[in-house]
């Protein structure tokens, strides 16, 4: 028996009227470092009606071409966050702090038609625009002087400005009903290794998901909520925020280019966010500053970490110091990127609570997960069996773009393989030891960099710590400590290994240590290991060698 319900498509467009009319008081705030712009729901609607038009008048944007941002969190990427998608065309969002050839690289494979670039960022894209093939026109947002880019690119490319181009379009567009299963928007993995890789979301992938980010099981967005999206809308859609804020009705606030702790603590304190979405290491920073400054940051309930494992003693530090609650959220490009989020099951109080909170988290429904052998066997959801973890589901990946077939070494029989080791327990929570390149293998036992990372981070004197593994003529692999010591804090490696001693079993504490100034970071604002490692090899590392506790 086939239903009666409408067969509505899931679409961005949707998401749009929704927000720009039932939720058209809501506002999205971009920070200028001076007085903030401010720019109702409703205006967004018009002003994506209007850049929609641009795009297809003047750009020859007619059909499923890609329409590429090299943009900072602020409104005008959210209007072509709305915009593209909705006129069926495809968002391209390029990560603005990739290596020039791996920019390049990314805009040919998606092979990108329009770039819409921030003009503080002219100079970074005049770097790759020239070896970008396909790209016909650029739209500079702000005032900056795009002769860079021309030099660059040659009369290959039309400049337009954005202001010049969307002043005389008309503020209503007819947005075509689309295929839901159609691309709406585009973003490249990190990857750390290789080549970046495309993931292609559907239109109603993205609702999906959207309405998923807005369930009290995820991050519980309403429309009294004001959220600070600082995790970048290059890297996994912002987490999805900016959809998800036009379905809840939650006004968004937009850091632009100002991400250093002191301006984030005054955004907070001037705009009053209820929310906020960020990596570990800008609320570490930002932690560091609170604790030194008098900041109102009374109006945050709750902020999300994801990205990287986040270090139990942030929680602590953040719900101790400014009661303030740390969600500690698990994603990947490939899901779009909400995979689960650390809320603890009814019951549990106390340490118990705790404990939940320091995981991954739960998966919802729309996630389906399992703990996989060496071999690909599917291993018990018991909380102890140690494997790669899977997942399925309507808004995870099935292969990557421009592959025909799912590629089998991230693809396993209708399963994403994560490349996360971990656990599952019965009642859903994963719990993430490592990475499966960076899992330490020393004397044939797995040792997780994650648990002595954040052990060390609960040390008072410790800012950060990466552990990663090293070869080791005895044992295969050892770890090494690389530690980055809080401003004015001081503290040996000797301490730290009794520390350790007393906290972790006594083989897994590393003999290597080495002090660095700061860790170094992907492109995506996580530590970067294999630059790590490859330091150690080179004899980059001032590295002490101690005894075993
Ligand atoms: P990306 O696609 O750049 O967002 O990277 C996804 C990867 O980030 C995941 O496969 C994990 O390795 C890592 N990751 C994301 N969230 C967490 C988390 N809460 N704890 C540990 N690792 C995480």
């Amino acid at each position: 028996m086939r239903s009666t319900m409408m067969d509505a498509p899931l679409q961005v467009s949707r998401i749009l009227g929704h927000g720009a009319s039932v939720h058209g008081s809501a506002e999205v705030v971009t920070w200028t470092g001076g007085e903030p712009r401010r720019m109702s729901y409703a205006e967004v609607g018009r002003t994506a009606a209007r850049l929609a038009h641009a795009l297809r008048d003047e750009c020859g944007v007619t059909g499923d071409e890609r329409v590429a941002t090299f943009l900072w969190n602020n409104t005008e990427h959210l209007v072509a966050y709305f915009a593209v998608p909705s006129m069926g065309a495809v968002l391209h969002t390029l990560n603005i702090r990739l290596s020039p050839d791996q920019v390049a690289y990314i805009a040919d494979h998606a092979a990108d038609h329009v770039v819409l670039v921030d003009s503080t960022l002219i100079p970074l894209l005049a770097r790759s625009i020239g070896a970008m093939t396909t790209v016909r026109h650029v739209v500079v947002v702000g005032g900056g002087d795009p002769a860079p880019l021309v030099a660059a690119a040659g009369d290959r490319i039309a400049v337009h400005h954005w202001d010049a181009l969307l002043a005389d379009q008309p503020e209503v567009y007819d947005w075509p009903e689309v295929d839901e299963r159609d691309a709406a928007a585009l973003c490249y993995t990190s990857g750390t290794t290789g080549d970046p890789k495309g993931v292609a979301y559907s239109h109603r992938s993205i609702y999906l998901h959207s309405v998923q980010i807005c369930l009290p099981e995820a991050f519980g967005l309403g429309p009294t909520d004001r959220e600070l999206a600082i995790v970048p809308m290059f890297h996994a859609m912002s987490w999805g925020l900016p959809y998800a804020a036009f379905l809840s009705g939650a006004s968004l606030v937009m850091p632009d280019r100002f991400l250093q702790a002191a301006p984030i603590a005054e955004m907070i304190a001037a705009e009053r966010p209820t929310l906020a979405g960020a990596v570990p290491t800008i609320w570490t920073d930002l932690l560091a500053y609170l604790d030194t400054h008098d900041v109102d940051v009374s109006s945050l309930r709750e902020v999300i970490v994801g990205g990287s494992a986040c270090p139990p003693a942030l929680m602590h530090a953040f719900a101790e110091r400014h009661g303030i609650d740390v969600i500690h959220a698990w994603g990947m490009t490939e899901t779009s990127p909400l995979g689960s989020v650390a809320r603890p099951p009814a019951g549990a109080t106390g340490e118990a609570a705790w404990r939940y909170r320091y995981t991954q988290g739960r998966v919802p429904a729309g996630v389906a997960a399992r703990i996989v052998g060496p071999a690909g066997e599917p291993l018990p959801a018991d909380g102890a069996s140690v494997g790669e973890l899977e997942v399925r589901g309507p808004w995870v990946t099935a292969r990557y773009v421009g592959d025909d077939a799912p590629d089998a070494e991230k693809f396993r029989a209708g399963w994403l393989r994560t490349g996360d080791v971990g656990t599952l327990s019965p009642d859903g929570f994963i719990t993430l030891t490592d990475r499966a390149k960076d899992v330490i293998k020393s004397g044939g036992e797995w040792i997780s960099s994650v648990e002595l990372e954040n052990t060390l981070m609960a040390h008072p004197a410790v800012l950060e710590a990466c552990v990663v593994g090293v070869p080791d003529p005895r044992w295969d692999e050892r770890p090494l400590a690389t530690v980055v010591v809080h401003e004015g804090a001081t503290v040996t490696a000797e301490e730290l290994r009794d520390f350790l001693a007393g906290r972790v079993a006594r083989w897994q504490v590393p003999e290597r240590w080495a002090f660095v100034d700061a860790v170094p970071r992907t492109s995506v604002g996580k530590f970067d290991k294999k630059v790590v490692r490859s330091r150690y090899a080179d004899g980059g590392l001032d590295v002490r060698e101690l005894s075993a506790p």
